[in-house]
């Protein structure tokens, strides 16, 4: 791939982060997809599902300022984001699942929308909404969605979340 491509890839994957597209990644951002979410999916900040996403997305924060914030200001540039967060998470794909896993299981469970049943999946109708509301295009969010429902039963689960998001942004290849 030339260096181009890569760069252009490289801006999404900023881009998605970077919530309120200020040019950096930072707490605002992650609580930003949260709240997000919350609205979209009509639940409120208070109760048990919200406050799960926002603590998963603060540990998302966290998780990402240790790997990329190299300087230590409590934002992530893009330069930290190319230098650190998408070379060591590449090197480590573990790493971005685990830090990634509490945010992704509570936005889930979000979208699923009933009582809890502990199945940790949610419809792929469901999860293309969240893609939306997060900045993904309409076409992308479909086909994102769809193709995330990997045993075809309408629903995505948990751990196919997490697998698709950590090589989404720790495997860049050039397109297929
Ligand atoms: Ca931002
Ligand atoms: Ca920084």
């Amino acid at each position: 791939m030339d260096s181009a491509e890569y760069e252009r890839k490289i801006a999404h994957r900023f881009a998605a982060f970077d919530q309120d597209g200020n040019g950096y990644i930072d707490r605002a951002d992650f609580n930003a997809a949260a709240s997000r979410l919350l609205t979209e999916f009509g639940t409120t900040a208070r109760c048990d599902k919200g406050q799960a996403l926002y603590t998963g997305a603060e540990a998302f924060w966290q998780g990402m300022a240790g790997i990329a914030d190299v300087d230590g200001d409590q934002r992530v540039t893009r330069e930290e984001f190319v230098g650190g967060a998408v070379k060591r998470l590449r090197d480590n794909p573990e790493r971005f699942a685990e830090i990634a896993r509490p945010f992704l299981r509570a936005a889930i469970a979000v979208a699923d929308g009933v009582e809890s049943t502990g199945s940790a999946s949610a419809p792929v109708a469901a999860v293309e909404r969240a893609l939306r509301v997060l900045g993904a295009e309409d076409a992308v969010a479909g086909v994102a969605a769809r193709s995330l429902d990997a045993d075809g039963d309408g629903r995505i689960a948990e751990s196919d979340a997490v697998a698709a998001l950590s090589a989404y942004f720790t495997v860049i290849e050039p397109d297929a």
